[in-house]
């Protein structure tokens, strides 16, 4: 865990005790600070209560504390606390702020920040095994879900490369990254923004924290990042195009890892390794459970899970990466909690989907969009869809769920949902585990 002497004898609130918050308390509790935590499960508040006074820090007076120290989950847009700690004069902030102050305290070492609407995870996951295999000690942290305060701090020049969501950019107030990189930008999340333009700019607050000369990369594949890049000094950019050959990465298939690879390579040129050790990095990189996952394979059909892709601009690489050969392949397993109407970046696939199965509160939706332009079997449930694709899929085909949506409306989150597809591919199809695969 890390710990610093800046939290002495100071007094915070800790709004949230889920992951991050859990860590949080962990921290300020052992570098010496007195916490009061507050969550809307008991289960949650029993976790802190030797540690920490129980009582919500929405109902207090928050007079005499340092910060409030929210959860991501909090939405900021429309939270009591924030109007609260506004009038007490207290900031808000999250853990990853917690962690920009206690740097000064830790060993010397290099900070990277990782942000955009997809592929943040793939290329957090894909950057730390680049400065692995560069013999660097290296922490992944952040919105990948392991809360960086929880993690052994590095000695002398290690790197803490940091997956970081818009709302813990938004919580942040003085992380100086040595190296800021954004992968794309699509609108998401709009429930918590005034309207997409909110959104970029929560995103770009990442560069605005940096100090003048430090590496900023943007992957400028789109219009919005375009367009970012452009507002900024000193942007190292970088294309999907200049990837090239994938053939021998298997676990960075499709247009979107071309995206992640050329945005991780230039992280790692930043940080001075070497290329010809960087690229060698890449095939031995083995991906992420629940992102372009192949679970298993029966009778010559591949089973993918990208669960993960939970908005149609990141569903669309998925169905990009199987081009008609020289039939339709796609088996598409679409639909959960909508973000947006109608199929965003999907619609230029289609071709490539040879029958659709649609899942959800969403389902009827898409079976709308879709309708005329491919077959569609409306299932409402996963283990329907699963059985249907495998009545018709042949070999060569792929049964690939990318929902395109959220998961809430019918699942914990998206790893359930991805579990419960890996689960149902293996016992309906009896597809086995693909070798080298993690699952
Ligand atoms: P994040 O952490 O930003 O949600 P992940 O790496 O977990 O990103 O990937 C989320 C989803 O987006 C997956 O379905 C994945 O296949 C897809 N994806 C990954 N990288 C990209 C990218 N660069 N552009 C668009 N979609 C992507």
């Amino acid at each position: 865990m890390i710990t610093s002497p800046v939290f002495a004898g100071k007094n915070y609130a800790v709004l949230g005790l889920a992951r991050s918050g859990l860590a949080t308390v962990a921290t300020l509790a052992a570098s010496g600070a007195t916490i009061t935590a507050w969550d809307s499960r008991a289960d949650a508040r029993q976790k802190v209560s030797d540690r920490a006074r129980i009582a919500d820090p929405a109902e207090i007076d928050l007079a005499g504390f340092d910060g409030v120290v929210v959860s991501p989950g909090v939405p900021l847009n429309r939270h009591p606390i924030v109007g609260r700690a506004a009038a007490a004069g207290v900031p808000i902030m999250g853990d990853i702020e917690l962690f920009a102050q206690a740097r000064a305290s830790l060993p010397p070492h290099k900070v990277v920040g990782i942000t955009g609407t997809n592929g943040k995870s793939t290329t957090t996951a894909l950057t730390t095994h680049i400065i692995r295999n560069a013999g660097r000690p290296v922490r992944m942290g952040g919105n990948i879900g392991l809360p960086v305060l929880g993690q052994n701090a590095l000695g002398a020049g290690g790197v803490y490369v940091l997956e970081l969501s818009s709302y813990q950019i938004d919580l942040t107030h003085s992380l100086d990254c040595d190296v800021a990189a954004l992968l794309n930008l699509s609108p998401d999340h709009l429930d918590r923004y005034s309207g997409f333009a909110a959104y970029i700019a929560s995103k770009e607050r990442l560069f605005a924290m940096q100090s003048p000369g430090h590496a900023r990369i943007v992957a400028v594949d789109g219009p919005e990042t375009t367009r970012l890049a452009d507002r900024l000094a000193g942007v190292r950019r970088v294309r999907a195009a200049e990837t090239g050959d994938q053939s021998a990465w298997p676990a960075l298939q499709g247009p979107h890892n071309a995206q992640n690879i050329a945005t991780a390579l230039a992280i790692a040129d930043a940080l001075g390794i070497a290329r010809a050790s960087s690229e060698a990095a890449l095939a031995s990189f083995v991906g992420l459970p629940h992102r372009m996952e192949l679970v298993g394979e029966a009778g010559g059909v591949l089973f993918v899970n990208d669960s993960k892709a939970t908005n149609t601009a990141s569903a669309a690489p998925a169905l990009a990466a199987w081009p008609p050969a020289p039939h339709p392949r796609i088996h598409w397993i679409v639909g959960g909690l909508a973000k947006e109407e109608g199929l965003g970046e999907c619609g230029d696939w289609i071709g490539h989907v040879a029958c659709a199965y649609t899942i959800g509160e969403a389902g009827a939706m898409f079976a709308d969009a879709l309708a005329g332009r491919v077959a569609v079997e409306q299932c409402e449930m996963m283990g329907t869809a699963v059985e249907r694709a495998i009545r018709k899929a042949k070999s060569g085909d792929v049964v690939l769920l990318a929902p395109a949506c959220a998961s809430f409306d019918q699942f914990k989150d998206y790893e359930a949902r991805g579990d419960s597809f890996r689960a149902l591919a293996q016992s309906l199809a009896g597809a086995k585990a693909a070798i080298g695969r993690r699952s």
